[in-house]
């Protein structure tokens, strides 16, 4: 290739994480990983230690053990937001609301419904051959909570629309799930057995550890560049180099950081808190158990059983960031609003303090697509998780892997058929758009 036709992408900026994770406050530190030093040679580099750049190396190895792979993260594996989310690997989508439910509508959500099981059947691989306890990998289900009225309604819509898909499903009343929860709080709930819960810190880790040779996961080396050469690409850390045939692009938000996808990922952030240690005894119903709202926008809540107590995580707030990065400031205003929301849901707890909070980083696109495809010669993109990556971003890692090897099947058949990312509006309109709808759509979830 001709030095004028060289394509060099270079980071703009590196992740930075807000806030101490609980998740990974409460496990042993990670001991130091391999850091890339030198130069060496791999057939494929992963940019991002996530769920999507881990799901596609596991991939990429069922589907050819003999390619050696490096995955470079660029922190310690387990601090960047997959390592530090609310932990539901989710099967369903999230909303499957129109009145007349069918056709088109009915077919997005099976389509969602393969790619999250996909998902699922990839981390359930990985947990039966590492023999993970129900502490790391649990597949118990999960809880949608209403707080009011229009949460009520929204439930039993749901429900609705669940039974017309043939998806297993339970309502439960407000006394039904104060037996669950503890708190009289919730007005109804809805149970759907397929989600599996997760330690997010103690699964991704394990993801990464349970990676073998010839995979590499160098963990504290980010990629700060990468150019063409005339037989592929050479990817640049700050301590080594490497030269590969293919790159998987799975940075999720910051692969607009190196200038791909630039105008189409909206920078979302959000916040979780987590309380002190607390005797059980102080909280009836189950020791475990994890609910997410019933309408988008409200609050996620866990309770977290320990050998020392239990722990109540609280998980709400979505702000915009377009530099990528959230402030302290930030970060204390979502803490003083999980504090209400803890104290509405557990009167009784109200003497318990959080011990951690933290922020996390999510790229969404306007038309909820994923960042996804070969974006140039040998770089295939598993970007954009649309805030729920524990499943999404898993799908798109092993359909990545999947396209890069020409492997099809029904998971590629589906991403092939993405349209693009939808391009935002121009600065500032989509700050103040961004701004102005998250608030708007925050109002509406009212107490939920
Ligand atoms: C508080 C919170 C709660 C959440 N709860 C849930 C939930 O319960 N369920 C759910 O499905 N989703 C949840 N999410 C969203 C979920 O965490 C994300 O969708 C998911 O982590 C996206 O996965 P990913 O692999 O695409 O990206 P990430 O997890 O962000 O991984 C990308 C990785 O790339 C690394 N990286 C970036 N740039 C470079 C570089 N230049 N070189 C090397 N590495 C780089 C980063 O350090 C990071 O580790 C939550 C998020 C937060 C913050």
């Amino acid at each position: 290739m001709a030095a004028s036709s060289k394509k060099i992408f270079t980071a703009s900026r590196l992740p930075r994480n807000t806030g101490t994770s609980g998740w990974v406050a409460m496990l042993p530190t990670r001991r130091a990983g391999l850091r890339l030093q030198g130069h060496i040679t791999s057939d494929v580099v992963i940019i991002g230690g996530g769920f999507a750049g881990l799901s596609a190396a596991r991939r990429i190895h069922e589907l050819d053990p003999g390619l050696k792979v490096a995955v470079l993260e660029a922190d310690v594996v387990g601090e960047a937001a997959a390592g530090r989310n609310s932990g539901f690997i989710i099967d369903l989508p999230h909303e499957v609301s129109s009145d007349d439910y069918g056709g088109d509508s009915a077919a997005r959500s099976k389509e969602a419904i393969v790619i999250s099981r996909t998902a699922i059947a990839l981390a359930s691989a990985i947990a039966a051959e590492q023999g993970w306890s129900k502490d790391v990998f649990d597949p118990c289900g999960r809880y949608s909570v209403a707080i009011s009225d229009e949460g009520d309604h929204h439930l039993t819509a749901y429900a609705d629309q669940l039974g017309k898909l043939g998806e297993k499903h339970q309502l439960l009343s407000a006394r039904e799930i104060a037996e669950v929860t503890g708190t009289r709080s919730y007005t109804s709930a809805l149970f759907t057995p397929g989600t599996v819960m997760v330690q997010p810190a103690a699964y991704i880790r394990g993801v990464a550890d349970s990676l073998v040779d010839p995979v590499t996961v160098y963990e504290q080396t980010p990629a700060v560049q990468f150019e063409s050469t005339g037989a592929g690409w050479l990817v640049k850390t700050p301590e080594g180099s490497i030269s590969t045939g293919r790159i998987v692009l799975a940075n999720n938000g910051h692969a607009e950081s190196f200038g791909f996808f630039k105008g189409q990922v909206l920078h979302i952030f959000t916040f979780a808190s987590m309380t002190h240690e607390f005797d059980p005894a102080r909280l009836s119903g189950h020791r475990k158990w994890a609910a997410t709202p019933a309408l988008p926008m409200g609050t996620t809540v866990r309770r977290v059983p320990g050998q020392n107590g239990d722990r109540i995580l609280v998980r709400s707030r979505y702000t915009y960031h377009p530099g990528l990065v959230t402030g302290d400031g930030t970060l204390r205003r979502a803490g003083a609003q999980h504090d209400r929301k803890f104290k509405a849901r557990f009167p009784t707890l109200t003497d318990i303090p959080m011990e951690y909070r933290w922020a996390g980083a999510m790229a969404v696109t306007w038309n909820s697509v994923p960042a996804f495809g070969e974006i140039e010669k040998g770089v295939f993109a598993a970007c954009g998780c649309n805030g729920v990556g524990a499943s999404k971003a898993t799908a798109s890692g092993i359909a990545a892997a999947e396209l890069m090897l020409g492997h099809n099947s029904r998971l590629t058949e589906i991403y092939k058929r993405f349209d693009a990312p939808k391009s935002l509006p121009p600065q500032p309109l989509t700050t103040i758009g961004a701004k102005a709808n998250l608030a708007f759509r925050e109002w509406m979830a009212g107490a939920e």
